[in-house]
């Protein structure tokens, strides 16, 4: 198959529109057969739910060449499943997990000529979503429903070595005690918009969150989850019911404890504690790990040992062992790598 010619490596992470997407309709109770379309636009009534009351819920994987020369997905399950929890608690129709697979499969070979070549380090992202497509005026749950699921090609996270970030703790808040912190629902980052805006203009890359009940306790990024690295090479993750719960840092987790023998404590981490860390970065699909070599704490600069210019040793070796994992390098876990094409 003839691949599209493009310039991989130098491509961002941006919308590109490929040849195919997914889309069914949820209508009188029940989930249509499903179809690819070319047409990248969506019709929908003025007073749809989504227009209103934002009932819209997203997910994000990416499709990838292995060194096997095999187009692949990571985890595709746990992204159907994260997904149905959303739409549960959204009051939204569960669309299910086989139908949810099956329509990953389905976008990517349709568009396995977008699928980046082994070795550019670049990758199809994948955005599955579902909306409230049918009118509402008075404040309750849309009747029908659209799932849509379409790639776009994005270019390597790093781009000349990793270039370690600064963040700086944020006065407000992404999540409510008790609120939707924990799923991945499109109204979290609308209300995210503002304080990233702030957080660039100010020269900050992100903003980590603490817990919204007592300001005291670390939480995320408004897109990604964090790990710390103790003095004795123990891995540390927050723990809390308004994070999200990332499908990279389960599995960075799941390859520090089996593959590497890494000693991992899931548990709050007090604000406080951050001088004692000595190597941090974030997690998520975009870039699996991103290394963080300063954190402002309201004009207090905590800088992490292992600096500037790299990763730290430990998140290093933790990045490297997932990544050969999905590239086909490692041996993956049963069930981890799903063979597309
Ligand atoms: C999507 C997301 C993440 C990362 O999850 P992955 O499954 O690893 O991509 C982390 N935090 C938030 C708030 C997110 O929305």
């Amino acid at each position: 198959m003839e691949k599209q010619n493009l310039d991989w490596g130098s491509l961002g992470f941006g919308y590109i529109k490929t040849d195919k997407r997914y889309v069914s309709n949820f209508k009188d109770g029940a989930w249509d057969n499903g179809t690819l379309t070319d047409d990248n636009t969506v019709a929908i009534s003025e007073c749809a739910g989504v227009l209103q009351y934002a009932q819209t819920c997203f997910e994000g994987l990416k499709a990838y060449t292995t060194k096997q020369g095999k187009i692949v997905t990571f985890r595709p399950d746990l992204n159907a499943e994260r997904m149905a929890t959303t739409c549960e608690r959204l009051e939204m129709p569960v669309f299910p997990k086989e139908r949810f697979i099956d329509a990953v499969k389905q976008v990517v070979s349709a568009n396995a000529s977008w699928v980046p070549p082994y070795g550019s380090g670049a990758t199809l992202y994948l955005r599955p979503y579902m909306f409230g497509s049918s009118s509402v005026i008075g404040v309750k749950p849309a009747e029908e429903y659209q799932f849509r699921l379409f790639g776009t090609p994005v270019g390597p996270y790093f781009k000349g070595g990793a270039h370690p970030i600064t963040v700086r703790i944020s006065d407000l808040d992404r999540a409510a005690p008790h609120g939707t912190g924990d799923i991945k629902a499109g109204l979290n980052y609308a209300m995210s918009l503002h304080n990233i805006v702030d957080a660039h203009k100010n020269g900050f890359d992100e903003n980590m969150y603490l817990d919204p009940q007592t300001h005291t306790y670390i939480e995320e990024t408004g897109g990604a989850n964090i790990l710390f690295v103790t003095k004795d090479n123990k891995l540390v993750t927050p723990k809390s019911n308004s994070i999200l719960p990332s499908i990279t840092r389960r599995s960075l987790v799941d390859v520090a404890k089996k593959y590497l023998g890494i000693e991992v404590e899931e548990r709050k981490i007090h604000k406080d504690e951050l001088p004692d860390f000595v190597e941090c970065g974030l997690c998520g699909t975009a870039a699996v790990i991103s290394p963080i070599g300063k954190i402002v704490d309201h004009g207090k600069e905590i800088c992490l040992p292992s600096g500037m210019n790299d990763f730290g040793p430990v998140l290093k070796k933790v990045y490297e062992t997932l990544t050969g994992i999905q590239m086909g390098l490692i041996e993956a876990p049963e069930g981890w790598i799903y063979e597309i094409c």
